[in-house]
C-alpha cells in the first residue's frame, strides 16, 4: 500500500516566492512586458490560485473520510453529483466535472460530507482523470473495507478543447469497481441506473 508520502508530497504556501518569481520568468519568455499594469500583480494571482487548486498535496486523502461505526447498514450507498475541479498532469490545464461514488458498508460508512474531501483531496492536484477514478476507489477500500464500490467521474478537459482535439462540451467517463460490484453485473446495473434518477 502507498505510504503517506505518497499522497502528502509538497506544500505549496511554503514555495510562494519561487513560484511567482518562475510564473513572472514563463511570461518574460512568453514575450510579454512583464512591468506592464495589467500583468504586474498576475505572478502573486497565480500563485494563490495555485494554492488553492493545488491544496490537495498537503492533504492525505485517507484521513479525511472520518469513519463512523454503523453495524447495520449493509445496504448500497450512494453519493452522486461531487462536483469537482482539477487539473491535468500532461498540459496543467483544468478539467473538472461530477464523482459518484457508490459502496457496500461492512460496519464503517462516512459521513457524506466527507466524501466530498476525499473528492476535493484527490483532485486538488496534478492528476488524470483515470487515476482520480481509481484512487477513490482504492482509498474507500481501504479506509471503509466495504464489500463493495464503484466510482463513476465525468469530465471536461480544457486541453482537448482549448487544443482543437476534441469539441467543446465533449466528456470522459471513467469508472473503477472493486469487491462485489466486481463480480456482480447486477449491482453495476443498480448503482448506474440510480446515477440516472
Ligand atoms: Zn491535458
Amino acid at each position: 500500500m502507498a505510504g503517506k508520502k505518497d499522497y502528502v508530497n509538497s506544500v505549496v504556501s511554503g514555495n510562494r516566492e519561487q513560484i511567482e518569481y518562475h510564473i513572472k520568468q514563463i511570461l518574460g519568455l512568453l514575450g510579454e512586458d512583464v512591468e506592464r499594469e495589467g500583468l504586474l500583480e498576475t505572478p502573486a494571482r497565480v500563485t494563490r490560485m495555485y494554492e488553492e487548486v493545488f491544496s490537495g498535496y498537503e492533504v492525505d486523502p485517507r484521513e479525511v473520510l472520518g469513519v463512523t461505526f454503523d453495524e447495520q447498514h449493509e445496504e448500497l450507498v450512494i453519493v452522486k453529483d461531487i462536483v469537482y475541479y482539477s487539473h491535468c498532469e500532461h498540459h496543467m490545464a483544468p478539467f473538472f466535472g461530477k464523482a459518484h461514488i457508490g459502496y457496500i458498508p461492512s460496519g464503517k460508512i462516512a459521513g457524506l460530507s466527507k466524501l466530498a474531501r476525499l473528492v476535493d483531496a484527490i483532485t486538488q492536484r496534478l492528476q488524470v482523470q483515470e487515476r482520480v477514478t481509481s484512487q477513490i476507489a482504492d482509498i474507500m477500500e481501504e479506509v471503509l473495507q466495504p464489500h463493495g464500490v464503484m466510482v463513476v467521474v465525468e469530465g471536461e478537459h480544457m486541453c482537448m478543447c482549448a487544443r482543437g482535439i476534441k469539441k467543446t462540451g465533449s466528456t470522459t467517463v471513467t469508472s473503477a469497481v472493486r469487491g462485489e460490484f466486481r463480480t456482480s453485473a447486477a449491482l453495476r446495473s443498480e448503482f448506474l441506473s440510480l446515477l440516472k434518477q
